[in-house]
């Protein structure tokens, strides 16, 4: 399973190497400028340094990449959008939806503690949560609902009031902009689902 999680993180560097100036644009307009830089950042730190990481467990593997990744990219951001990556290693290809529902609760749980941040505060929970409740709701998964879904998801943060973060120190509470952080989510779960049904339909 090491594979699949540096399929999966590589595919996210991809992705992310191609919008982070569009994520760094948004966060320009509600943050401090340079979300998209820093997830970059962190994902390169990990994808062009796998061979540098002499684990051989995927545990103890994927708590490497996080820490490395978390360091990396320093701050909240660097905490919170680490969490998923190292609950992650929860997935279990034979119970993919029990796993998977597993792997968000409780990062979930860690986001709303560690970041005291609340569903509709504008923020990357409003992403995971949605989709939990989704997954939750559904005995499986397509992956075009999975990605409908998420996309959904990210437009409805564009008007929600910011309860955390900059954002919401600024007089529109950064209405009007899609939040960031919840962009870079969106790309890294997308790319999270493909990867399983790319190993589904192996
Ligand atoms: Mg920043």
């Amino acid at each position: 399973m090491i594979e699949f999680h540096k399929n999966w993180l590589h595919r996210s560097y991809l992705v992310i190497k191609d919008k982070y100036k569009e994520i760094d644009s948004l966060d320009q307009q509600i943050g401090d400028g340079d979300h998209g830089s820093t997830i970059l950042r962190g994902l390169d730190k990990v994808v062009n340094n796998f061979e540098n990481i002499d684990i051989n467990n995927e545990v103890d593997f994927m708590s490497e990449v996080s820490r490395l990744m978390r360091i990396s990219m320093g701050g909240a951001s660097g905490i919170l959008m680490t969490i998923f990556i190292k609950e992650s290693t929860n997935l279990n290809i034979n119970n993919i939806h029990k796993s998977v529902l597993n792997i968000f609760s409780s990062t979930i749980e860690k986001i709303k503690k560690r970041g005291k941040v609340n569903i509709g505060d504008k923020s990357i929970l409003d992403i995971y949560y949605p989709l939990h409740v989704k997954i939750n709701n559904e005995d499986d998964f397509l992956i075009d609902e999975i990605f409908s879904s998420i996309d959904s998801s990210l437009q409805n943060t564009k008007n929600m009031e910011a309860k955390v973060g900059r954002a919401k120190f600024l007089d529109t509470k950064g209405v009007g902009v899609i939040d960031p952080g919840a962009f870079s989510t969106s790309i890294i779960l997308k790319e999270f689902f493909r990867e399983i049904f790319n190993e589904k339909n192996n």
